[in-house]
């Protein structure tokens, strides 16, 4: 029989226990302190890090110190090793994909909920966190304009998850199925299942397919029109055509807010198609959602009153840090009923009642973060109108690039400039028609661009074509930023184009 040994390891140890609260304390103003200075230094970092594959590896111990290492080391580390192999996603330069900002009171509103550590599972395992997520979410619910009390209100980590969710709860609302106790495989019974998005909609929703089971050959890619926006009446033959060939349409994933154009799907006539076939609607506004907060920008949403699903992620344009992503849902005891599963272990009196909901029931995750009090920190800090002017600048900086793109003979807007996403190209009136070279002056254009340090732009093809994406969305950022993206833009311009 072995018996306990004073191992190495025990030897190693100075102390069981966390931190001692001086050290916390004094670690802790060290990095808030760090943390003001980093987010007032605009300039001083390459947006886009610059280390090449494997450098930041390369610089870190390939083996677990065995002793303890001192909180001083371990942040010089930080600074050293760390921070050259970050891209610096909260720097106004910043305007590739869509940015992602976080806000002070968001980064506060963080370390509490890191310090609580409560896991919101159920409503006994942390009270506060449901309810708290549940007010947030109606009050955004209400700045959004969406009715009341048709939405139950959901929080996961990102859309992505929001959107299986959805697709399915939409699986298992077709009557006389019951996928969830039966499952779908070596049923000759079911039907092959469609899902209907369009050549826009965002990859994830093609991802939750493949998850769930319906595979990519169920989903179907409707066309878009000129401007990027799903066609109703292509939608409305598609299902008739699968219908009449034996597919089982259940559910159209609708987008406010495209990712490569910002382009808004016409949800109240695609509403109306999935009513009279009795499919479930999921809009995805991932992106787009947070802008109807801003009273010129509501009418984004028209139509999304008819969903049975819809997502927005604070943390793409409500200044909030990842992750998060709302899932609000008309149907949420068909969500319920879909997920819900309680062992013995969970059980509780709250289960019972309908008083209060535990939020483990709603979706695929047990474990859950109290990311509402991040948000709830957000709306009060900044206000109502305070998010809706930040948005609305936001939009109003798009426009002011836009107006310059369209003003110069050297430069071409590829979409409608929607939200605060513009798409363009270098392209000069009166020079080079060929595709292929367009496409690498272009290139060079960005690579140009990014490797100066000051911006990260990234790209995309609109109809075939390589555009240039800048999407404003950062709290910091100002019209200097734009005026110095234009001159950079055009400098990197006649530098190509000169080598090309
Ligand atoms: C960002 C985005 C997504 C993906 O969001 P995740 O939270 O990363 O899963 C989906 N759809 C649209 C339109 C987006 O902009």
């Amino acid at each position: 029989m072995q018996t306990h040994k004073p191992s190495s390891i025990v030897q190693h140890l100075s102390a069981t226990g966390d931190m001692s609260p001086e050290e916390f304390r004094r670690y802790g103003y060290e990095i808030v302190d760090w943390i003001a200075q980093y987010l007032a230094e605009t300039g001083k970092h390459p947006i886009l890090s610059p280390v090449t594959p494997g450098a930041i590896r390369g610089m870190l111990p390939p083996h677990p110190n065995p002793g303890p290492e001192s909180m001083d080391a371990i942040l010089d580390d930080f600074k050293r090793i760390i921070l050259p192999g970050i891209t610096h996603w909260n720097m106004p330069g910043f305007m590739a994909y869509f940015n992602a900002c976080a806000s002070g009171p968001s980064i506060l509103g963080e370390f509490l909920t890191s310090t609580l550590n409560v896991n919101a599972m159920l409503w006994r395992t942390s009270p506060a966190a449901t309810e708290l997520e549940q007010v947030t979410l109606d009050w955004i619910r209400q700045m959004l304009g969406l009715p009341n009390p048709l939405f139950g209100t959901l929080y996961e980590s990102s859309s992505s998850s929001g959107t299986i969710t959805a697709l399915v709860t939409a699986r298992e609302v077709i009557p006389n199925l019951a996928i969830r106790a039966l499952g779908m495989a070596g049923r000759p019974d079911i039907p092959r299942l469609r899902l209907y998005i369009s050549q826009e909609t965002h990859m994830s929703v093609e991802k939750a397919a493949i998850a769930i089971g319906i595979g990519q050959e169920g989903v179907r890619k409707i066309e878009t029109d000129a401007l990027f926006r799903m066609d109703t009446m292509a939608l409305a033959h598609a299902v008739q055509e699968d219908l009449a060939a034996g597919w089982l349409p259940f559910a159209v994933v609708a987008t406010v807010g495209t990712t490569s154009t910002g382009s808004i799907d016409p949800v109240a006539h695609i509403a109306d198609i999935c009513e009279q076939y009795g499919l479930w609607l999921h809009v995805d506004a991932a992106y787009g959602g947070s802008a109807a907060i801003d009273p010129t920008m509501r009418w984004v949403l028209n139509g999304c009153e008819r969903a049975d699903s819809l997502c927005i992620n604070p943390y793409k344009w409500l200044f909030t840090t990842l992750d998060g992503s709302i899932f609000y849902t008309r149907r949420p005891a068909d969500v319920k009923a879909a997920f819900s599963l309680l062992p013995d272990y969970l059980e509780n009196a709250e289960s019972l009642s309908d008083e209060v909901p535990n939020m483990m029931e709603y979706g695929l995750a047990l474990g859950k973060r109290f990311r509402a009090l991040k948000l709830w920190m957000v709306i009060r800090y900044f206000g109502q109108e305070g998010l809706a002017s930040r948005i609305h600048m936001h939009c109003d900086l798009a426009q002011l690039l836009a107006r310059r793109i369209e003003a110069s003979p050297d430069f071409q807007l590829l979409a409608p400039v929607s939200f605060s996403l513009v798409c363009f190209r270098a392209h000069h009136t009166n020079a080079i028609d060929d595709e292929a070279q367009l496409e690498i002056l272009n290139q060079r254009i960005i690579e140009h661009v990014n490797a100066e340090g000051h911006f990260f732009l990234s790209h995309t093809r609109i109809k075939k074509r390589f555009a240039l994406r800048v999407a404003v969305g950062n709290l910091r950022i100002t019209e200097a930023n734009i005026d110095e993206l234009w001159i950079t833009l055009q400098a990197a311009l006649a530098t190509e184009q000169a080598v090309l």
